[in-house]
């Protein structure tokens, strides 16, 4: 579990603090390469105090694995702490990285689109890259590392496009579809449940839906974003308690992991956290839970509520559901036992996502 952890308006000047606290001299810093390179120069770097010797890597988008191994190995892991200025693929190399070298890392966030900062996991796709990449062999050996610390600026974080902070409302409200599968595995399985982390999770999702009833429109304000990133810290803190992702990811993941999946076959894009948003309502309606709750939610922040918005075909999101079951079928969910097209159908039809 991350030792410290700082959220607030311009928590970046807080960063020197941090590292004297956690007795780091030496530091290796990761961006991506446009606006998160410009905000490591800017705003990150001329916080770091003289007597921090750092290295600086602003990571190329589309990584060649290789490469990231050569930079792995080049890391002394008994000096050097990594520092992830960016967003969930930036900070999800850094875990990648923090692996392979047998480091920590210090998750700086530019967004609050999901809960991959604070997660010891990485991302699905990727893990499916890596896979592929080390043959199994890093997949098999990832070891599930949260962040040393977070520093959760919310004036930088307050910047990040409105669009992807739509997506981490969306994130966070699946939260109560996850529990939910997890208590229906508990149910029905047998699976070890843990009440602790399971309440710690549902209460992320309950916090960001009282905040929007108290600021509605002006939600992606100071406040409000500060609320989202704190949700979404916690979250990570969940899967720890739990041990796994369970609480933080349920049936609406795996629709979101199946739609990721054939994301490039039929040519669209779509962020993580619209995906899960969208897939929370129809699994709650499966779940015969308070869907409409989840929706309310995500109409008020004017988050997208039909797969048109999301330039998604309705026959697309029928084979997402399909293929939702056969994804990590180890994890019981409300999508185990299979869904019947007519069924599925019908869902779309009476929720209105269509
Ligand atoms: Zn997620």
């Amino acid at each position: 579990m991350s030792r410290r952890v700082t959220f607030g308006i311009n928590a970046v000047e807080r960063l020197t603090g941090t590292f004297k606290d956690l007795g780091i001299n030496k530091l290796h810093i990761f961006s991506g390469q446009t606006k998160t390179h410009e905000i490591t120069e800017k705003v990150v770097l001329p916080q770091i105090s003289d007597d921090i010797e750092y290295e600086f890597t602003p990571l190329p988008e589309y990584i060649d694995f290789s490469y990231l191994s050569k930079i792995a190995s080049r890391i002394d892991h008994h000096q050097t702490y990594l520092l992830a200025v960016g967003g969930g693929t930036v900070i999800d190399y850094v875990k990648l990285l923090a692996n392979m070298s047998k480091t920590e890392y210090i998750a700086v966030p530019t967004n609050a689109s999901h809960d991959g900062f604070s997660s010891p996991y990485i991302n699905f796709l990727l893990r499916t890259k890596v896979d592929q990449f080390f043959n199994k062999k890093l997949s098999q050996e990832y070891r599930p590392i949260s962040p040393l610390a977070i520093v959760g600026d919310t004036t930088l974080i307050s910047k990040a496009p409105k669009e992807s902070l739509k997506a981490g409302v969306g994130d966070i409200l699946s939260k109560w579809v996850a529990v939910k599968d997890w208590r229906l595995a508990n149910r029905l399985k047998g699976e070890d449940y843990d009440i602790y982390a399971a309440s710690f999770s549902e209460m992320t999702a309950t916090m960001v839906e009282e905040r929007i009833n108290d600021l509605g429109k002006n939600f992606f304000g100071e406040k409000g974003v500060r609320a989202l990133i704190k949700a979404l810290g916690s979250s990570g803190v969940a899967m720890c308690i739990a041990g796994s992702s369970r609480p933080a990811s349920g049936s609406e993941h795996l629709v979101s992991h199946a739609l990721d999946m054939l994301s490039s076959e039929y040519g669209f894009k779509v962020l993580h956290g619209h995906q899960t948003g969208i897939s929370a309502i129809l699994m709650m309606y499966l779940h015969g839970g308070d869907w409409n709750r989840i929706r309310t939610s995500l109409k008020k922040v004017s988050a997208p509520l039909t797969l048109r918005e999301l330039g998604i075909d309705r026959d697309i999101m029928l084979l997402a559901l399909k293929k939702a079951q056969h994804i990590r079928s180890e994890r019981y969910t409300v999508l185990s036992e299979g869904l019947t097209r007519s069924a599925a159908e019908n869902a779309i039809e009476k929720t209105g996502i269509d």
